[in-house]
């Protein structure tokens, strides 16, 4: 079994609260109980590493991870195996978002942080834009590094494969999907949407402020060395 929280904002994302800092974010997931995480903030892994240099202190696994908007406006949940491969797609995802500054008054601050909660400095480039990859390029780059893509929180209206093309497209290799943490009738999703019971499923919070994370935690059925495993373990 694994306690885990694999969507949570770092305050890199500019939705992300400033109080999302590395320090801050690993204490309260010790705090639940958590015992793997991943930061994946829009876009970017910028904060990542610092997240893990602190997990690492307190035995907390972190997933290297990123939610990627794709150019269907649809968000992807991709995890990876380690940091290197995430790093290929990242810059790949960077170099596919438009060159529009952020408006900090608007959109609120892109902070890097390190692993004392330092500011490093302040990321210009507005990171939630959707990118100029479709959804199946974006699938094609996390499979081709043995990452993992999530169709993220597809019981929402905004940003889900769901809303934005009706349905998970036959000949995208999705073998997992996401469900907000908060959604409370599941087994009614399911029913409405029998297709869907073929995936696997992940329970995050989707977290952009601390409080988000006070949440008895999700737990998988299998170990950290099955992880990705159990999230290819979908029809294929
Ligand atoms: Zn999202
Ligand atoms: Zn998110």
């Amino acid at each position: 079994m694994i306690s885990y929280d694999f969507h949570i904002h770092s305050a890199l994302s500019p939705c992300g609260d400033n109080e999302m800092t590395p320090c801050n974010i690993v204490n309260m997931c010790q705090l639940m109980e958590i015992d793997t995480i991943a930061v994946s903030d829009h876009n970017t892994i910028g904060n990542v590493e610092a997240v893990m240099s602190v997990a690492q202190q307190v035995g907390i696994r972190v997933i290297p991870a990123m939610e990627v908007e794709t150019a269907e406006e649809i968000h992807v949940l991709t995890l990876f195996p380690d940091l290197a491969s995430a790093k290929t797609v990242a810059k790949l995802v960077y170099d596919a978002l438009p060159n529009v500054d952020n408006r900090e008054d608007i959109f609120g601050q892109q902070v890097y942080l390190d692993d004392e909660d330092r500011v490093l400095g302040y990321e210009k480039k507005l990171l939630i834009s959707p990118t100029s990859l479709s959804v199946d390029e974006l699938f094609e780059s996390v499979l081709s590094v043995n990452g993992i893509a999530i169709p993220a929180h597809v019981d929402r209206h905004s940003y889900s494969i769901l809303t934005n093309l009706g349905f998970i497209p036959p000949e995208l290799p999705v073998t997992c999907i996401e469900l907000s943490r908060t959604t409370e009738d599941v087994d009614a999703f399911f029913s409405a949407r029998p297709e869907l019971a073929r995936y696997a499923v992940l329970r995050n919070s989707d977290a952009h402020r601390l409080e988000s994370l006070v949440l008895p935690p999700a737990q998988l059925p299998c170990d950290f060395e099955n992880l990705f495993d159990y999230c290819r373990g979908g029809v294929l």
